[in-house]
């Protein structure tokens, strides 16, 4: 789990980082190094106490472990504690921050959004739908009802009338139900999300722009887990035709700490106009005197925040640029084929129905069984079953309805099912499927 060479890194990147302040007059605040070390060693015995979310056996929840070379500049970047609220308080990490923001939005065709990172994508949906209702006052948010729950959640608190459009067979969201909705006169913001969290679905927002030329709104791109996926070539031509769409939304929400390989604490909000900036028009009688340039935190509706994540995703983009045909992307495109063999698998499976085909990396399945309770208690029991033989799933409780396009067989006697969900988010998994399916077939036994 733990390299030795990273700590060597961090140690070698220190002595570097500690000559930037070599004509100070000596400084070092003291600490009792033998109370830390007892502290330490009873922090790190109950940190035991978790999945290991970092080996390919953790095939469960969306957690994906940071890249070495975000952990330590991240690590590095503590010995300075940046806050990248204002320039003053973050000279080196703020501009760091730009660059990354102009870098994730290059890989939407947009050459100067204005943006910025957040505590992670449901900040930065909020302040995507905050500028919604200010551009849109009075009228409704709409999202379909596989969107993340936070957008209900997200209106209410911006108290934006918000309603769910129903879904197709996929997941995705139904454009004729949306159209529906549109025709009521009142929709000010359409979420399209790419890549839903529970299935991994891509809405076709392509088709969701058609009808914005006839019914005129604001569209905002939930691609919080999905949106680095713009640069697999694995990607199947539906939801290719609405990556391809995205340059021409409102606003995009990608969240570095799922699929970018970062530490949590890491969304990122961007607006192709950036006009939208002066919606945030505040003044601080603190903090923006040192410098003339922008300082985040007047485009940001957080006041502090870790210049820490900046800096650990510029080193990332550094090492790994987030370009299509790099090895960034083939990463990507790795977890793709590992969620289509795991699919593929359990299609000549006798233990488990796959539902749909994955867009992305996401694999949901059902446990057989005669009817949609037995299925739930099924899917538990195979989760701990898998769990003691140390191969840690995830459960997605789905309307049965839904469920029983995919898998008719079942009998209906309850309203949603729960199923077994399988995120494949480490490219190194795509080697693990064949032990991965195995485990499962054991566990169903
Ligand atoms: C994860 C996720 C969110 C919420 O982001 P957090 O970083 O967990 O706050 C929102 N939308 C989608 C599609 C997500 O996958």
């Amino acid at each position: 789990m733990i390299d030795r060479q990273e700590l060597e890194l961090l140690a070698d990147a220190l002595e570097t980082l500690e000559r930037g302040s070599a004509s100070l007059p000596a400084f070092a605040p003291s600490f009792d190094a033998a109370a830390v070390a007892g502290v330490m060693a009873e922090v790190a015995e109950r940190m035991q106490d978790n999945y290991p979310y970092f080996h390919p056996q953790y095939a469960g929840q969306m957690l994906k472990p940071p890249h070495p070379v975000a952990r330590i500049a991240y690590a590095l970047s503590l010995w300075v504690n940046p806050n990248n609220h204002a320039l003053d308080g973050s000279r080196a990490s703020s501009p760091m921050e730009k660059e990354c923001v102009a870098r994730l939005g290059a890989m939407f065709g947009w050459d100067a959004p204005l943006g910025h990172l957040a505590g992670g994508g449901t900040m930065a949906n909020l302040e995507a739908l905050w500028v919604s209702g200010k551009l849109a006052p009075g009228k409704k948010v709409v999202a379909s009802s596989m969107a993340h729950y936070t957008h209900g959640r997200i209106s209410d608190v911006l108290q934006i009338p918000f309603a769910a459009v129903a879904v197709d067979d996929r997941g995705r969201m139904d454009t004729a139900a949306l159209e529906e909705a549109l025709a009521g006169g009142d929709v000010g913001t359409v979420v399209a999300t790419i890549g839903t969290t529970g299935l991994g679905s891509v809405d076709p927002l392509h088709e969701i722009l058609e009808l914005r030329e006839r019914y005129g709104f604001r569209v905002h791109a939930d691609a919080a887990y999905g949106g680095y996926f713009t640069l697999a070539t694995g990607i199947d031509d539906a939801s290719r035709a609405a990556f391809d769409a995205l340059p021409a939304v409102d606003s995009i929400v990608i969240d570095p700490h799922k699929h970018g390989l970062q530490p949590y604490g890491c969304g990122c909000v961007l607006f192709r106009d950036p006009a939208v900036g002066g919606l945030y028009k505040h003044d601080s009688p603190y903090t923006y005197f040192s410098s003339d340039e922008l300082h985040l935190g007047e485009i940001a509706l957080e006041c502090s925040r870790p210049g820490a994540a900046a800096v650990a995703l510029w080193a990332t983009h550094r090492l790994l640029p987030p370009e299509p045909g790099g090895e960034f992307a083939a990463g990507l495109d790795a977890c793709l084929r590992a969620a289509r063999a795991l699919w593929r698998a359990l299609e000549g499976s006798t233990g488990f129905t796959p539902l749909l085909e994955p867009a992305l990396d996401i694999v949901t399945y059902a446990a057989n069984g005669p009817t949609s309770s037995a299925v739930s208690a099924r899917a538990q029991r195979v989760f701990d079953e898998a769990a003691r033989r140390e191969l840690h799933l995830a459960l997605i409780d789905l309307p049965t309805d839904f469920v029983r396009r995919h898998a008719p067989q079942i009998e209906a006697d309850s309203g949603t099912t729960t199923c077994l969900r399988s995120v494949l988010m480490k490219p190194e998994q795509e080697d693990w499927v064949e032990r991965i399916t195995a485990l499962l077939e054991a566990s169903a036994a």
